[in-house]
């Protein structure tokens, strides 16, 4: 029997080497089959760091269709993770790649390990513009405005999906 298609929304993002290269071959790899496909790709943003140290951030947002479970799709994403070379030394690390799960259809979840929605998603304008752009049903107006003090800047680079 095959698991249901879900739609789910993964956050990207990299401040340590060659950032946009690395959340392109992540976007690529998303779309193989292994995690589904990927529906829709935001813009890339460029934003100052929060909550963390280091160079500025490159941001992104996938809409992806996947038939993996919300806990394998974070094992899934964290191996790419690792792949990508991540590590952490300490807290807020810089990192060549961060995959978070915003969302997983409407799962509701809070355990250790994976709390769905993620939990501070409304409070990241590197969340809420790029799933404003492919999920914009899941942004309201006053999220964007709790969020506008922010330093973000939409890059003109589109992502090439062959
Ligand atoms: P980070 O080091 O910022 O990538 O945080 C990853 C940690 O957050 C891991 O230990 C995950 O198990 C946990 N986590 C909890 N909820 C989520 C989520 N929705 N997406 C990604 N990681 C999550």
């Amino acid at each position: 029997m095959h698991a249901p298609k879900v739609q789910a929304c993964v956050a990207l993002g990299a401040n340590l080497g060659d950032a946009l290269g690395t959340l392109q071959q992540a976007l690529r790899e998303l779309d193989t089959g292994a995690f589904g496909r990927v529906l829709r790709v935001s813009s890339f943003y460029r934003t100052a760091p929060l909550e963390a140290v280091g160079p500025h951030f490159i941001n992104a947002v996938a809409l992806m269709e996947t038939q993996l479970s919300p806990l394998d799709l974070l094992h899934a994403l964290q191996a790419l993770e690792h792949k990508a070379g991540r590590e952490r030394p300490y807290k807020n690390a810089p990192r060549t790649l961060d995959l978070d799960l915003i969302f997983h259809g409407e799962c509701e979840l809070s355990t250790p390990e994976l709390t769905l929605p993620h939990p501070r998603w409304q409070a990241r304008a590197f969340v809420l513009l790029p799933l404003s752009e492919v999920c914009p049903e899941r942004v309201s107006a006053a999220m964007l405005a709790g969020v506008q003090h922010q330093d973000i800047e939409r890059l003109s680079i589109t992502h090439q999906t062959k």
